[in-house]
Order: structure tokens, then C-alpha cells, then sequence
């Protein structure tokens, strides 16, 4: 009997648990699983604005796939995905002459930055989104700080961040733990620093609750941050930013935080998105395909019909590929698949190394150290389900 094929793209929260998934529940030659990811290791996108800020080294951010995976079960191919071929179920690599078929298609492969065909984003600001582009981000924004010995530009020590989302908030958290140490390193009067957050909406982290708002707000500009709501940016130069209504904020380095699309390989790909991303059915499957199953950022979930999808975030990520390793066993040995539910546990966001807002549960506002030590416990989750206690204890740090 021919062994199916399952191919799963990224290894990120929603592919790697997949892959765990199937590691765990597959028996031996019932199907054949491979997994490609352009790195050898994956990244926690969940830690990314720590390195980002140089609070911490980048590979306390990422661990080896093969540390988490059996290659004797799953087999590992590092490549860049280039292309998928729906009509002939064939995935093109970056560096392999022959395309991978499949019988089923497990598409994991994050998201991209969100533009909104801002004039000049793409190519003057910085985006935290991978170990390649912290690692930029922190280099640069270093030699800036290097240069301001010798040409005193006030715009080389100037950081503006462009969005206050989650990801905004957290980075600019990190941001004002680093600057004194960067300060004393490169002899510079930690005042003449200045982090700017730009938003859009009329409130920083729009949608989230206005006590835990206060509580991050005043707590991060009491550190020295500068937040623009309410004034979306227009353009990003080589020099800086320029908001609507035209003022200019000279800056040598800007970082744009301001949304996620879904990865564009699944629109190239003919299947039908919304801002990059697929409504998947409740078995997480494509429209119109019933073998090609969207996990993660690149996946759209709706509570109910009327209602916003959910945020694209590592949380739902995560419940999707643990869904999936076990539907796709189900799938092959009987035909039969459950339907996914998310369970949504909360939210936590880190304001630097020890300070944190957080809604855990159905209502419960946590902020300062307790908030920060639930945001340490729900990272080392994500190592305990990769690795279990050994893995935690290797690469967690509290
Ligand atoms: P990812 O985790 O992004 O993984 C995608 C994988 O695909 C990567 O390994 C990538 O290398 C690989 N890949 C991409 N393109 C290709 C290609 N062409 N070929 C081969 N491989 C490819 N969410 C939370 O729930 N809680 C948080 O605290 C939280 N904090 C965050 C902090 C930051 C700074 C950021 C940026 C995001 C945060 N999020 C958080 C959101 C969360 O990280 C994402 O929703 C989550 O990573 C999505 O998981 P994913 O599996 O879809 O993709
Ligand atoms: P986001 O879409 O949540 O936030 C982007 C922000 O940028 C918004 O507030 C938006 O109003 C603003 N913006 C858009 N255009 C702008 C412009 N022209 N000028 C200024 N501001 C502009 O994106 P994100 O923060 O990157 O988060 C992406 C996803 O990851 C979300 O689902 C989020 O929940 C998740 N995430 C979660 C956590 C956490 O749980 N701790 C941390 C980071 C990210």
C-alpha cells in the first residue's frame, strides 16, 4: 500500500508542533513526514525584541530543529520554499533541482511585514521578524550610538518605532532597559536619548484594556519613551519618518512594528487570501483544497461568522498544530477529522526584563513582576512542549 506523503512548510510554533505532533502519534511507516525550514533552527518569534534591543543574545531566541526533532521519524529539510504547486501537489525548493510532492500539505510558514504601501518602509526601516533581522537591528542601532562620539547628530541616538501593537510595545519595553548600559558603553548622557513609539489609532495596544494602556504608558514614559498616537506614519526616509500632517522626526534608526499579512508564497500559490492570509474551514483546511491544511499567521480563524478573526499570535499557532498532529493521524487511519476550537488563554505582554501587563483567564489584569513571571512561565511552556524538562532547563531563563 502507498505510505502517504505529509509535507510540512516551517517550523515555526504552528509547524513544529505538527511535526511533534505526528512524531508522537504516527506509528512507524504509517506515513512519511518532512519537514523543511529555510534555518536549521527555529526561532522563538515570542523573543525576538529582546535580541532586537541587545537585552539578550540572539540564540537565547532560537534552538536547533534537530534537537527537538527524530530525524529517523521526521526527515529535516533546511531550504527556502520557493514556490507550491496546488495543481500537481509538488512544493519547489530553493536548492534542490526537484520539486517535493505531497498528498497532504501542512502550511506553516509565518507571516511578513505589513507595509501598507507606506512610501519608503521597505527600505529604510527595520523589522523584527526573524534572527537575521535582529541581529541587524541591534548592530546598526550600536554603530549609531558608536557614532555619535565624534558627530554629535542627535538623530544617530534617536529610535522611533512606528506602531505600538504588541510588538511595538514590547520592543520599546526592551529598548529602555538597554539604553543605560548602551548609554555608559559609548559615553553618551542617557537624556539626549530619545525612543519615539508612533501609533496610528488613538490609543497605544488599540483594543486592549485600558487599565493595563495606563499601566504600560506611564510606566514606559517615566523611562524617557515619547508616544505619537493618533498620527499614523506616512513615509519613511533614510533620515527618519514623516507623519501625516507633515512633521519629520529625524532618526537613524527606525523599526516598524506595525502589523503582519500572511507569507506570500500561499498567495503565489493561487490560493485565495485575505490581506496574505486563508479563511481555513474547521479542520483548518484551504478552500477548495482538501489536502492542503493553513496553520498559524497564515491562517485566518473566526470565532463565528460576524465576528473578527482571531489576532495572529504563537498561542493559537501552537493549538493549531497540536490539533493537527493528531487530526492528520485520525485523517489517514480512518478518514475521520475532529474540528478545531481555540481556547484562548490570555494575553501577556513584557514592558523590558521585569515589568509585564497581562489578562490571563477569562479576566484577570495582571501587571508589574507578576505579570513578568507569567510571561517567563508561558515561554517556558513553549520549551517544555517542544523538549520537555531537559530542554527547558538547557535553553529556559528566568
Ligand atoms: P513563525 O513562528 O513565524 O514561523 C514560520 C517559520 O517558517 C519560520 O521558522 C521561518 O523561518 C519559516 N519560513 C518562512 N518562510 C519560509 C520559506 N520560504 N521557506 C522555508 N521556511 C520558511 N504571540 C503570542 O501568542 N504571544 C507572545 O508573547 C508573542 N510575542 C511576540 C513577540 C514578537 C516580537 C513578535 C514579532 C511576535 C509575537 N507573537 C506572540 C506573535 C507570534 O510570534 C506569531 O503569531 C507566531 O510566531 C506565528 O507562528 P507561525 O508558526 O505561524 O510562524
Ligand atoms: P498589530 O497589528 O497588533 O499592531 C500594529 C500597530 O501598528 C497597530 O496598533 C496599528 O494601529 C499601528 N499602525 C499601523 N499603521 C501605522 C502607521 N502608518 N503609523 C503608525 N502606526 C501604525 O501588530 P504587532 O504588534 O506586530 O502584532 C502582530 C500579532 O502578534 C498580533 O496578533 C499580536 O497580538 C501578536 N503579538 C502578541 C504579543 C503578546 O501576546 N505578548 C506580542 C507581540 C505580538
Amino acid at each position: 500500500m502507498k505510505v502517504p506523503k505529509i509535507l510540512i512548510l516551517g517550523a515555526g510554533y504552528g509547524g513544529l508542533m505538527t511535526a511533534k505532533g505526528l512524531q508522537k502519534h504516527l506509528r512507524p511507516g504509517e506515513a512519511e513526514v518532512t519537514l523543511v525550514n529555510q534555518n536549521s533552527y527555529h526561532y522563538i518569534t515570542t523573543k525576538l525584541h529582546e535580541p532586537a534591543a541587545g537585552t539578550s543574545h540572539h540564540d537565547h531566541a532560537r534552538l536547533s530543529i534537530l534537537s527537538v526533532i527524530h530525524p529517523h521519524r521526521v526527515n529535516f529539510i533546511q531550504d527556502q520554499v520557493t514556490s507550491i504547486n496546488t495543481e500537481t501537489k509538488e512544493v519547489t525548493l530553493k536548492d534542490q533541482s526537484e520539486p517535493l510532492s505531497y498528498d497532504y500539505l501542512v502550511i506553516g510558514l509565518g507571516s511578513a511585514p505589513e507595509t501598507f504601501g507606506i512610501k519608503g518602509l521597505l527600505e529604510n526601516a527595520f523589522f523584527i521578524r526573524s534572527i537575521d533581522s535582529v541581529r541587524m537591528i541591534r548592530e546598526h542601532m550600536e554603530y549609531m550610538f558608536s557614532r555619535y562620539a565624534e558627530e554629535k547628530k542627535d538623530e544617530l541616538i534617536t529610535i522611533v518605532v512606528g506602531g505600538a501593537g504588541f510588538t511595538g510595545i514590547e520592543y520599546v519595553g526592551e529598548l529602555v532597559d538597554r539604553m543605560p548600559e548602551l548609554c555608559r558603553e559609548y559615553d553618551i548622557p542617557l537624556e539626549k536619548v530619545r525612543i519615539v513609539n508612533v501609533e496610528a489609532a488613538p490609543t497605544v495596544l488599540p483594543g486592549f484594556d485600558s487599565d493595563l494602556v495606563s499601566y504600560a504608558t506611564d510606566y514606559l514614559k517615566n523611562k524617557g519613551v515619547e508616544f505619537h498616537i493618533n498620527t499614523p506614519i506616512a513615509e519613511c526616509t533614510h533620515e527618519g519618518v514623516i507623519l501625516k500632517g507633515g512633521e519629520e522626526i529625524k532618526a537613524a534608526t527606525v523599526v516598524w512594528t506595525g502589523g503582519v499579512r500572511g507569507n506570500k508564497i500561499v498567495e503565489d500559490a493561487g490560493i485565495e487570501t485575505m490581506r496574505g492570509r486563508v479563511k481555513v474551514d474547521g479542520q483548518l483546511r484551504a478552500p477548495g483544497h482538501e489536502e492542503i491544511f493553513i496553520i498559524g499567521d497564515s491562517s485566518l480563524v473566526f470565532p463565528s461568522e460576524n465576528e473578527r478573526p482571531y489576532p495572529p499570535t504563537a498561542q493559537i499557532a501552537t493549538q493549531q498544530g497540536q490539533f493537527l498532529g493528531k487530526n492528520l493521524v485520525s485523517l489517514i487511519r480512518d478518514g475521520k477529522m475532529d474540528t478545531f476550537a481555540y481556547h484562548a488563554k490570555g494575553t501577556v505582554a513584557s514592558l523590558g526584563r521585569k515589568e509585564a501587563i497581562g489578562i490571563v483567564g477569562k479576566n484577570s489584569k495582571l501587571m508589574g513582576m507578576k505579570a513578568s513571571l507569567m510571561k517567563k512561565i508561558i515561554e517556558l511552556r513553549w520549551l517544555y512542549l517542544l523538549g520537555g524538562i531537559s530542554l527547558v532547563l538547557r535553553k529556559g531563563k528566568f
